[in-house]
């Protein structure tokens, strides 16, 4: 499978690394953009090809080391937190 690093705004970028508490959604690692931290990698959990959509929920965010192996089991953890961000969100 052929993760690309999603295509998003910078914005939305910083509110899903804010959501995620500047940490990696699978291992947990601190993440920033200082020098000396690991820089968010941003995926689609469902990608756009097999009809994820473009929003929020469905944007994990990732160390280097986790983005680039992102695997399945990896990608079932994340749809379930997709899930319980999907129920909190107010307007959906
Ligand atoms: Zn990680």
């Amino acid at each position: 499978m052929d993760m690309k690093e999603a295509n998003i705004a910078e914005m939305t970028k910083r509110n899903i690394l804010a959501n995620a508490g500047y940490r990696c959604e699978v291992c947990g690692v601190a993440l920033g953009y200082g020098k000396e931290e690991q820089h968010p990698q941003f995926y689609f959990i469902i990608p756009i090809v097999q009809g994820g959509e473009k929003k929020e929920t469905n944007v994990a965010v990732l160390c280097p080391s986790d983005g680039e192996g992102f695997k399945e089991i990896e990608r079932d953890l994340l749809l379930r937190k997709a899930m319980y961000r999907e129920m909190a969100e107010p307007d959906t």
